[in-house]
């Protein structure tokens, strides 16, 4: 099937959680309840003259699974309806889908502003590939609208950002900002890895297109890499499909199933992550070892009038700084037990990071100052585990400290 005929089992008349645990499933004969793996790499014709309708695009249907796969579909079909999206295109990581994305909607010339406050990845790839392929990016405050409308010139065509920023939990008003792309003629795109639809729908304020990292909190335990493009049927059916087809990011069936399952829980896991996160940035903001915590949900917060406009919930991750610098944040963080220590987010187990020497650990420190990202900062992507003990944890860090 192609993208086009993705709307036969629609169901958009249900609500959020209903379309999360029903959307996108077509039952075999067998009658399934769960929904099925499709772990083929190809499909059968009956014919000479089907398999050649099929192939010319005459005759919608499967094909080969760089494409076409009905696990993969159902995945599509369920993201889609959550982001308020008429297509969704799978990838197999969250960096394939912004490759997708730059690769199958611009070309040698064009120019797109990014927000400089994004996935250290993603500024890898816009300075090292993208721009090998003459496709030139410059780079923005996040929450300066007038920044943005400044870098935009005749070629730009995309405008790219994550809201709430990581770590520091900035953010920019997306209708405002989508307002101006559209004036210019650009697209915005917004990585929507750490709301999820399930507290922030990008399209719905006027984005054109919105990406993700399933890897995060769509998988929502940690166990596979994948992501996701969403938007219109001309520009993600036409130009992301288009690349994903020919260029092969493709998501595996098995992942699809695991981030279609994630689905149907989402909306209860993030109100769970932001009800924790809310807690713990409150009682942090009490410490007497704390200079300050980042979190949109807290009144402190510069954006929070913002943030309860465009978002639903605040979400699960947030930043505090401690008195003192890297040598009080390793020992904070070495002292824990529970949490653990990566710099991964989206788990229903917490993690806890030293943001100034790992994600940001390639910066200069006056990149790393301009960033916002001092010695003292420590981010936490709450999970799911019991406030009292996480505190308890973090407590036992602390007061060493
Ligand atoms: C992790 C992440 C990505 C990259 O996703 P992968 O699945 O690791 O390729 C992109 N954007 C954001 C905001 C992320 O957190």
């Amino acid at each position: 099937m192609s993208k086009k005929e993705n709307d036969d089992t629609s169901r958009s008349e249900f609500g959020f959680a209903t379309r999360a645990v029903r959307e996108g499933h077509l039952r075999t004969p067998e009658g399934e309840h769960s929904e099925p793996i499709f772990l083929t790499s190809s499909y059968v014709f009956s014919s000479a003259a089907e398999a050649a309708a099929r192939f010319s695009g005459e005759q919608p249907g499967n094909i080969y699974s760089r494409f076409t796969n009905p696990t993969v579909r159902t995945f599509e079909q369920r993201l889609a309806s959550l982001e308020g999206a008429e297509c969704c295109v799978a990838t197999a990581s969250g960096m394939s889908a912004i490759t997708a994305t730059i690769l199958g909607l611009l070309q040698t010339g064009d120019h797109l502003v990014s927000s400089r406050s994004i996935f250290g990845t993603t500024t890898v790839l816009l300075n090292n590939i993208v721009a090998k392929l003459g496709i030139e990016t410059t780079f923005v405050e996040l929450s300066d609208l007038s920044a943005w409308e400044k870098a935009i010139k005749p070629e730009t065509k995309l405008l790219f950002l994550e809201t709430p920023s990581n770590p520091l939990t900035e953010l920019v008003d997306i209708s405002a900002l989508a307002e101006i792309a559209h004036k210019h003629g650009c697209l915005l795109a917004v990585d929507n890895c750490f709301c999820t639809p399930a507290l922030q729908q990008p399209l719905a304020l006027g984005a054109d297109i919105v990406i993700h990292s399933a890897t995060k909190y769509i998988d929502g335990q940690g166990r596979c890499v994948g992501g996701a493009v969403c938007g219109t049927k001309d520009v993600v059916g036409e130009g992301v499909y288009g690349f994903l087809r020919t260029a092969g990011p493709t998501m595996s069936a098995f992942n699809a199933w695991v981030f279609l399952k994630g689905l149907e829980t989402l909306e209860l896991r993030m109100k769970a992550h932001s009800a924790i996160a809310l807690e713990l940035a409150q009682w942090l903001e009490q410490q007497p070892e704390v200079e300050k915590v980042y979190y949109p949900g807290l009144t402190s917060h510069p954006q929070h009038e913002l943030a309860k406009k465009q978002q639903s919930d605040f979400g699960g991750l947030l930043s505090f700084e401690l008195k003192g610098g890297k040598q009080e944040g390793w020992q904070l963080i070495d002292a824990t037990r529970l949490l653990s220590i990566t710099a991964n987010l989206g788990d229903a187990k917490s993690t806890i990071t030293h943001p100034a020497t790992t994600t940001h650990g390639r910066l200069s420190p006056e990149q790393r100052a301009e960033a916002g990202i001092s010695d003292g900062l420590i981010r936490i992507a709450v999970g799911l585990e019991n406030i009292e003990d996480i505190k308890a944890d973090l407590l036992r860090g602390m007061r060493q400290v």
